[in-house]
C-alpha cells in the first residue's frame, strides 16, 4: 500500500517514538507530583516539550496549553471564549470550509442561543475579506478561520482576518492543524488569539494536541471546559499525557528544523503528481486555488466517474475522497466550492508527506489514469 493520506494522519517519526519510550517505563511519573523526583522528571520533560511546541509557532511557552488533540483544542477555544464573553457579546463568525471540529462546536453554541454567521467561499475555496469585514460587528465575540484547509490545502489570509476581527474588539481563533510544520506560521506576525494544533498531523503520536492562548493582550481569556486539578493554568484539568507530550515536543522540534527542506520536497512531488495526472487523464479539474496552498496537497475531481468505484479501483493507494471522518457523504468543503454531489464524490485528496517518494507518486498517477480510463470505458455516461 502506498500512503498518500497525510492530511488524515501521519506516521509517528522513529525519532519521536524513541523520545517517548522512557516515559512509559522508568520515567513514568505524574507531572503534577511536586514532592518527589519522579514527578520532577516528568514535569521537566513536559516543560521542555512546551518550549519545543511554542518555538514551532513563535510563541512563548507559557501560552501553550496541552490537550488531547485539536478537536478538544477547538472546542476549548470556541466554547471557552464564548463562555468568557457571554452577556457582553452574542455573535460568532466562521467559514463553511472549516473542519467539523470547528463547525460543530459553533453549531452547538448556535443551538444554545448564540447568533452564528457561516461565511461562504468562492469556487477556488477563498474567503472574501470584504464579506468577512461586514460580518464582524461589535457584538461578535469570536471569529474562527483556519490556517490551512485539510481537504483542499488552501491557505486563508489569517493575518488580515485577525486584523478585521480585532477592529471590532472580537477575538480570533485559527485551526492551525494542517499549516503548522508545513508552512511558516508565526503567531506574533499573524496576531491571532487562539490556535489549535495536534501532534499526529506532524509525525507525532495520536491523542495529544495543544491550544495556543494569547496572554496579556486584548483581555483574552477562556472559560475552562473541564474542571478538576487545575492543570494547564486552570484551563485544562487532567493528568498530563507525558509520553504523548514528549513526543509532540520532539515532533515539533523536527518539523521546525526540516520545514523548509520538506516543504520544497513535498511541493516538487505534488507538482510531479499533478503533471503526471494532467498528461494522462482527461476531464480532471483541481479543486481549490493552486497558489497559496499547502505544498503537499492535491485535490482533483473527475468528470463522469463514480466516486465509490474510483476508490475501490485504487486498491493499493491510500487516498481519500474527503475528510477521514466523513466518507460516503460528499465533502462539505467541495460542496461549498460549488461542486455537485456526484462531482464531489468523484474527487481525490492526495496528501504527500515526509516519506513519500517520486516512484510512489508516479505509480499513483499511473494507477489513477488507468482506473479512470477503465471506469469511463465501462460507463455509458
Ligand atoms: C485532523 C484535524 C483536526 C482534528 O484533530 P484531532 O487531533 O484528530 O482531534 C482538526 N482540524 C483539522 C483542520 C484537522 O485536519
Amino acid at each position: 500500500m502506498i500512503y498518500l493520506d497525510h492530511h488524515a494522519t501521519t506516521p509517528c517519526d522513529a525519532r519521536v517514538l524513541e523520545a517517548m519510550l522512557p516515559f512509559f517505563t522508568e520515567k513514568f511519573g505524574n507531572a503534577a507530583s511536586r514532592q518527589h523526583a519522579f514527578g520532577w522528571a516528568a514535569n521537566d520533560a513536559v516543560e521542555q516539550a512546551r518550549r519545543q511546541v511554542a518555538a514551532l509557532i513563535g510563541a512563548g511557552s507559557k501560552d501553550v496549553i496541552f490537550t488531547s488533540g485539536a478537536t478538544e483544542a477547538n472546542n476549548l477555544a470556541i466554547k471557552g471564549a464564548a463562555k468568557a464573553r457571554q452577556g457582553e457579546r452574542d455573535h460568532l463568525v466562521t467559514v463553511g470550509t472549516e473542519h467539523r471540529a470547528v463547525l460543530d462546536p459553533m453549531k452547538r453554541l448556535e443551538r444554545d442561543g448564540w447568533r452564528l454567521t457561516v461565511l461562504p467561499v468562492d469556487r477556488l475555496g477563498r474567503i472574501d475579506l470584504a464579506a468577512l469585514e461586514q460580518a464582524i460587528t461589535p457584538r461578535t465575540a469570536l471569529v474562527s478561520v483556519m490556517a490551512a484547509n485539510n481537504e483542499i490545502g488552501v491557505l486563508p489570509p489569517i493575518k488580515a482576518a485577525a486584523a478585521l476581527t480585532h477592529a471590532q474588539g472580537a477575538w480570533c481563533h485559527t485551526d492551525a492543524v494542517q499549516a503548522v510544520g508545513k508552512v511558516p506560521f508565526d503567531i506574533e506576525a499573524l496576531d491571532v488569539d487562539f490556535a489549535s494544533l495536534t501532534a499526529h498531523k506532524v509525525y507525532g503520536p495520536k491523542g495529544v494536541g495543544a491550544l495556543y492562548v494569547r496572554r496579556n493582550k486584548r483581555g483574552v481569556t477562556l472559560a475552562a471546559q473541564l474542571d478538576g486539578g487545575a492543570h494547564e493554568r486552570g484551563l485544562r484539568s487532567g493528568t498530563l499525557n507525558v509520553p504523548g507530550i514528549v513526543g509532540f515536543g520532539q515532533a515539533a522540534e523536527i518539523a521546525r528544523g526540516e520545514l523548509t527542506e520538506e516543504a520544497g520536497r513535498t511541493l516538487a512531488l505534488r507538482d510531479r503528481l499533478l503533471n503526471a495526472l494532467e498528461a494522462t487523464t482527461d476531464g480532471m479539474t483541481v479543486n481549490g486555488a493552486l497558489n497559496a496552498r499547502l505544498p503537499g496537497n492535491l485535490n482533483v475531481s473527475f468528470e463522469g466517474i463514480d466516486g465509490a468505484a474510483l476508490l475501490v479501483g485504487l486498491d493499493d493507494i491510500a487516498v481519500s475522497s474527503g475528510a477521514a471522518c466523513t466518507a460516503a457523504e460528499p465533502s462539505h468543503v467541495l460542496v461549498a466550492l460549488g461542486l455537485s454531489k456526484d462531482r464531489a464524490l468523484a474527487s481525490l485528496r492526495f496528501g504527500i508527506g515526509r516519506t513519500t517518494t517520486a516512484a510512489e507518486v508516479e505509480y499513483a498517477a499511473a494507477k489513477v489514469a488507468d482506473v479512470v480510463t477503465r471506469l469511463r470505458a465501462l460507463s455509458p455516461v
